[in-house]
C-alpha cells in the first residue's frame, strides 16, 4: 500500500472539530492511504510513508467544492458582458443565445469546454464540482449534456427548467410537461439532482413545484435557483421540498431568512437547507450583493460557488469568488473558506468532503502563502502551487 506524507503543514485547515470554526492545526501533517486521509497530527509525530511533499510551513486546505456550475454549452457571450458593462440591465434573456450554440455543437465540441474549465477549476483548487445541465432544453440535448457531464462530475444537475426555450414561449405549461416528463426519463439516469431557475421571465412556483416534485419522484435531490433578480417565492419553495441547497438568495425578506435558519436545530440536526451564495454573478451583472451577514447572523448555513457560465458569471475561480465574499459580502476570511470549502459539501449533502479529518477524501490544497487568510487578501494572485485530488498530486 502506498502512502503519501503532506508534511511541514505550517497551518492546516482541517474543519473539524477545534477551538476555531477552521478546525485550524499548525505544524502539521496529513497522511495520506488509498485515496483517504489515514492520519492528521503534529508534523514532529508523522508516521513513515512511501512518499512525501515538504509544504514548506505554508497553509493547506481542503479543496474547495464548488456547488453550482453550468460548463456545458457552446459559445462565449463577452459581447453580452461588454454591453452590460456598457449600462445595459441583466435580464437572464442570453441564456436562449448558449442554448443556440450548444445544440449546434458535437459532443466533442461540449466535452472540450467542460474539460478545459474543469481543468482551469482544479489548476486553482476546485476538487469537487457540480455540473447542471440547461442548455439544451430539448430531451435529447438534455440527456448528451448529462451524459457528457457524468464524464467529470459524479455531481450532476438536471436544470431543463433553465428558461422556456423559444419555440414554447407561448406555451410554457406544455413545456414543463415535457420537462417532466420525456426530458427527466431521459435525463435522470445521468443526473444526482434536479434544479430549476425559479424567477421572473423563467418559471414561476407552481410551475417549479411541479418540475421538483416529478424530479424528487424519480430519486433526484433538490437544488434551485432563486431570488436572484428580485424578491420572490423560489427560497420557501426550497425549503418546503427539503432542498440542499437555494442558491443565489440575493433579495431575501425576514420571512426568508427565518425559514433557511429554521432548518437547522439547536443542536446542529436537522435536514439543512444551505443558501449558496454566487457572487461572481453579482460581480459580473454589476448587481448588489446578497447580505451573507445577514444570512450568518441568524444561523443560516452558507456555500459560496462560482455559478461558472457563459453568460453572467464566466469564473470558475474559487479564491475569486472567497475574496469577493470577504469585500463585498462581509464575511470574515475564515467564514469564506469555511462556505467554499465545508459549505459547499454541505449543499450537496457530502460529509467525505470539504474537511481533512480521517477518512474523508485526502483532496488538498497547498497555497504559496502562510495562510488562508491570503486567499482574500492577496486577490487575483495565483496562490495555488499544489492540489491533491483523491490522493493523487495533480
Ligand atoms: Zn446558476
Amino acid at each position: 500500500m502506498s502512502a503519501l506524507l503532506v508534511d511541514n503543514i505550517g497551518e492546516l485547515v482541517t474543519n473539524g472539530v477545534g477551538e476555531d470554526p477552521l478546525g485550524i492545526r499548525r505544524k502539521a501533517a496529513v497522511l495520506v492511504e488509498e485515496g483517504r486521509v489515514a492520519w492528521v497530527g503534529p508534523s514532529a509525530y508523522a508516521p513513515a510513508a512511501d512518499r512525501r511533499i515538504d509544504a514548506g510551513g505554508a497553509a493547506v486546505l481542503p479543496g474547495f467544492v464548488d456547488s453550482h456550475a453550468h460548463l456545458v454549452f457552446a459559445g462565449d457571450r463577452a459581447a453580452e458582458f461588454a454591453a452590460r458593462m456598457a449600462g445595459e440591465p441583466y435580464t437572464g434573456g442570453g441564456i436562449r443565445t448558449t442554448v443556440g450554440a450548444t445544440r449546434a455543437a458535437t459532443d466533442d465540441e461540449l466535452r472540450a469546454t467542460v474539460r478545459r474549465l474543469r481543468g482551469e477549476a482544479l489548476r486553482q483548487g476546485t476538487t469537487t464540482m457540480e455540473i447542471k445541465s440547461g442548455y439544451g432544453l430539448s430531451v435529447a440535448d438534455e440527456a448528451r449534456s448529462l451524459r457528457i457531464a457524468a464524464e467529470t462530475s459524479t455531481e450532476t444537475t438536471f436544470l431543463g427548467a433553465h428558461v422556456v426555450p423559444a419555440e414554447y414561449a407561448d406555451r410554457p405549461d406544455d413545456y414543463v410537461g415535457l420537462v417532466c416528463g420525456p426530458m427527466l426519463a431521459a435525463a435522470a439516469p445521468h443526473a444526482k439532482w434536479i434544479d430549476v431557475f425559479c424567477e421572473r421571465g423563467a418559471f414561476d412556483v407552481d410551475h417549479a413545484r411541479a418540475i421538483l416534485s416529478c424530479g424528487q419522484a424519480v430519486g433526484l435531490g433538490v437544488r434551485l435557483h432563486a431570488n436572484q433578480l428580485g424578491p420572490g417565492p423560489g427560497v420557501q419553495l426550497g425549503v418546503e421540498l427539503g432542498a440542499a441547497s437555494v442558491d443565489h438568495c440575493t433579495h431575501l425578506s425576514d420571512a426568508d431568512v427565518e425559514a433557511l435558519a429554521g432548518t437547522v436545530h439547536d443542536d446542529g440536526s436537522g435536514t439543512r437547507t444551505v443558501a449558496t451564495l454566487l457572487p461572481g454573478a453579482e460581480f459580473s451583472t454589476r448587481s448588489p450583493y446578497p447580505d451573507a451577514r445577514r444570512l450568518l447572523d441568524a444561523g443560516v448555513t452558507v456555500a459560496l460557488a462560482t455559478d461558472c457560465n457563459p453568460g453572467s458569471s464566466y469564473t470558475s475561480s474559487m479564491p475569486f469568488c472567497i475574496a469577493l465574499a470577504v469585500r463585498e459580502m462581509r464575511m470574515t476570511p475564515a467564514e469564506a473558506v469555511w462556505a467554499a470549502t465545508a459549505g459547499g459539501a454541505r449543499a450537496l449533502r457530502r460529509d467525505d468532503i470539504g474537511v481533512l479529518t480521517p477518512g474523508a477524501r485526502a483532496d488538498l490544497v497547498v497555497l504559496d502563502a502562510p495562510s488562508y487568510l491570503h486567499l482574500a487578501y492577496r486577490p487575483g494572485v495565483p496562490l495555488i502551487c499544489q492540489v491533491i485530488r483523491n490522493g493523487v498530486p495533480q
